[in-house]
């Protein structure tokens, strides 16, 4: 998607460690206008498929999902990455390790909102080490429900995930793929 491949390139920064900062138009400051794009582009590589439901994790999943689910007009689930108060009873859960805080948490959804009839598109801004989508995809096979795919902003083609959920026969749709990305060449996009 050329437009956010573009915004990459203007205002994305590259960071120790492999990280990509992307805050003053998605993980922090939001563009809503950029977001509405790339909703639509959800929608048109997801359009032979039918959506019930979209899932994704909190915190910085949310904004886009809500955005996209209303091109899906689905509603949006978010798995919390810890176990509240306000979340009662039976939930499912999974342990997903943070690319960018180096630690384990665990992630929940309560049942009463994943079916067995439902058909399920995880959205995520990153796909980094794949530890997210394939702790969301385990919440999905957990409640019974079909994975439709995974629509992704950014993939990090330079890291293992995006060929591990691959291998998993999990759809995954990303609309920008870096292949590389360091200080002196900057952001290298695939294709
Ligand atoms: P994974 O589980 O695939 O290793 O990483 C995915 C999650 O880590 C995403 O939900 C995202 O929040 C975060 N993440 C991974 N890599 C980056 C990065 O380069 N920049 C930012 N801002 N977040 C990242």
């Amino acid at each position: 998607m050329q437009l956010l491949k573009d915004r990459i390139k203007k205002d994305g920064k590259i960071r120790a460690g492999n990280v990509l900062k992307v805050d003053s138009f998605l993980n922090h400051q939001m563009d809503i206008e950029l977001f509405g794009e790339i909703g639509k582009e959800f929608k048109k590589r997801f359009a032979d498929c039918e959506v019930t439901k979209i899932l994704t994790i909190e915190a910085s999943g949310i904004g886009i999902a809500c955005v996209a689910a209303q091109y899906f007009e689905v509603p949006v689930v978010f798995a919390k990455k810890n176990q509240t108060k306000n979340i009662a009873g039976d939930v499912y859960t999974g342990k997903v390790e943070s690319f960018t805080h180096g630690r384990v948490y665990d992630i929940i959804v309560a049942k009463e909102f994943l079916k067995a009839e439902d058909k399920v598109l995880i959205i995520d801004d990153f796909l980094a080490n794949g530890n997210a989508l394939l702790g969301l995809a385990k919440l999905v096979k957990d409640a019974g429900a079909s994975l439709v795919g995974a629509g992704i902003v950014i993939e990090k083609g330079f890291q293992e995930g995006g060929a591990l959920v691959r291998a998993s026969g999990v759809r995954v749709e990303s609309l920008a793929i870096i292949e590389s990305m360091n200080e002196d060449s900057g952001v290298v996009f695939r294709d």
